[in-house]
């Protein structure tokens, strides 16, 4: 009906241009006009005449369980906890229990918040719609406020349809709920986060279906504090990267349905990824099938896993491999990081290597460590040192420094910032937020200095020694802890080791 109605209008109007040209009417404006329309219409991809691309939304029923996520004990009973009034409605409003509108579930990327949102539909089984932060976020006012109106509307038919209650899963949430004023076109951002509120702030106990709001972040800093208020996202459950047993019932989850060699130790796996993600450690089990593919396997051997792991960690092999010069200059570098770790903490180091993979053009290894809560100032330092040690032994041993080491130095700034805020600098106990900036920073390099100058002495120390192992690295390009300790010993001799 529409393509008619457009095709006689084209039609009248071209007749209509044809009528005025024969009566010697000058049609150059109108044609210059009409052409400027068309081209403002087809160039501008999402120009201001046009209506913003509908906001489409995926709506289905999910699937997972709680029984689906390994680990995150505590935040599985804290979701459970919230949850219960969606499930006891009757019994919540009877003894006048304020209605749990919303939860942020905060944490690393990759720690399993879509899945306990997921889980938490499931749970109630009520519908879930799924949508992140940055989609509500358009150049053109009004749209994103639209966009929540139109979001909450749906999760409201859809739930009545299906007389169930719904879950609406936003993702990204520090994109929408920023705090208010902090963005560049920070109009439309306020307008968005208010029209949430506003739409949070209207939910009630008596509705029916009940709507509950799950949120996700890795940046809770950022959120904007209206949002945590009570009533609206008053239900904050962390997320963290996963414990060792964590991590043994998540590589238990997702090698359930793989066949796996009896070689295969899955606590062994779980110490040695320490510092993994859920995700990680999902694409390690992938990773570990797709090796067993590649060489005809019928089921997966624990090397599998083993081999695997550098690849999750830092990604694919690179096709071009460095001159020699490159890898003498990285080989220095690692054995800088490895020659310092394996004194500072013997028997740290699990592989050695100057193979380049993803972002990476080396890499060291360590084996498996305790998860801790806390860190004392010495291990703190440890752990700089080790850091600071490849530019320090590019530095000594080919007499200048590189780029390769920009990503250690982050870190170790990281670590002594940390330092400086647990009182372990000169300075003592201080309120990092009164301190200038000036001598928070000389604190920072005072123990960067420190500890760099102890990783110089322990490296010239070796001198001899460490120039051999970077020759021998150069040839071998990777190699196990084992192998490593034994050209240490061989290198040291009987010599006392170096502390
Ligand atoms: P996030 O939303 O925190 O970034 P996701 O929930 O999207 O993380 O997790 C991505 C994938 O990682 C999941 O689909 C799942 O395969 C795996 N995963 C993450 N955490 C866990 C966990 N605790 N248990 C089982 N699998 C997990």
């Amino acid at each position: 009906m529409k393509k008619l109605w457009r095709e006689l209008l084209g039609g009248a109007a071209v007749g209509a241009l044809l009528f005025a040209g024969t009566q010697g009417l000058d049609l150059f404006p109108v044609l210059l006009l009409a052409l400027t329309a068309f081209f403002m219409w087809r160039l501008l991809p999402t120009s201001a005449l046009r209506k913003p691309a509908p906001f489409t939304r995926p709506v289905m029923g999910s699937t997972v369980t709680f029984d689906d996520i390994g680990g995150h004990s505590t935040a599985k009973k804290e979701m459970q906890e919230a949850l219960q009034f969606l499930l006891d409605s009757r019994q919540a409003e009877k003894l006048g229990i304020r209605p749990i509108k919303g939860i942020l579930l905060t944490g690393p990327p990759g720690t399993g918040k879509t899945l306990m949102a997921k889980a938490a539909a499931h749970y109630t089984d009520s519908i879930f719609l799924s949508t992140s932060g940055s989609e509500f976020i358009e150049m053109y006012a009004g749209v994103g406020a639209q966009r929540v109106r139109e979001l909450f509307a749906t999760a409201r038919r859809k739930a009545k349809e299906a007389g169930k209650h719904a879950v609406i899963f936003i993702d990204e949430m520090e994109v929408l709920g920023g705090q208010r004023g902090r963005h560049m076109s920070h109009l439309e951002y306020d307008q968005t986060l208010n029209q949430l509120l506003v739409e949070m702030d209207g939910l009630g106990t008596e509705d029916s279906p009940r709507i509950l709001v799950i949120g996700a972040t890795n940046r809770a800093d950022l959120m904007d504090e209206a949002l945590l208020r009570p009533g609206r996202f008053d239900r904050i459950v962390h997320l963290d990267l996963p414990s060792r047993q964590d991590r043994l019932e998540i590589l238990r989850l997702h090698t359930a349905r793989k066949p796996l060699a009896p070689d295969v130790d899955l606590e062994a796996i779980a110490r040695e990824t320490y510092g993994f993600s859920g995700a990680q450690l999902e694409s390690l089990c992938n990773e570990a099938a797709i090796w067993a593919l590649r060489r005809q396997l019928d089921a997966i051997p624990h090397e599998a896993f083993l081999d695997s792991l550098e690849k999750v960690i830092l990604g694919e092999k690179h096709e071009r491999r460095p001159t020699l010069e490159e890898r003498r200059r990285i080989a220095t570098h690692e054995m800088g990081h490895a020659w310092v770790q394996e004194h500072l903490k013997p028997g740290s180091v699990a592989r050695v290597t100057i193979t380049a993979r993803g972002q990476a053009l080396g890499y060291v290894r360590s084996s498996p460590q305790e998860d801790t809560l806390l860190r004392s100032q010495k291990e703190l330092e440890e752990d700089i040192a080790v850091l600071l040690a490849g530019s320090v032994a590019e530095e000594l041993f080919l007499g200048s420094r590189s780029t390769g080491a920009v990503s250690d130095f982050r870190q170790a700034v990281r670590l002594a910032r940390e330092m400086v805020k647990a009182g372990m600098s000169p300075l003592g106990v201080v309120d990092p937020e009164l301190l200038p900036k000036g001598a928070f920073h000389q604190a920072m390099s005072q123990i960067l200095k420190g500890v760099e100058g102890k990783v110089r002495r322990m490296l010239e120390e070796g001198r001899e020694g460490f120039a051999v192992l970077v020759e021998r690295l150069v040839e071998e390009e990777s190699l196990s802890g084992e192998a490593f300790r034994q050209w240490l010993a061989e290198v040291e001799g009987a010599r006392a080791p170096i502390s």
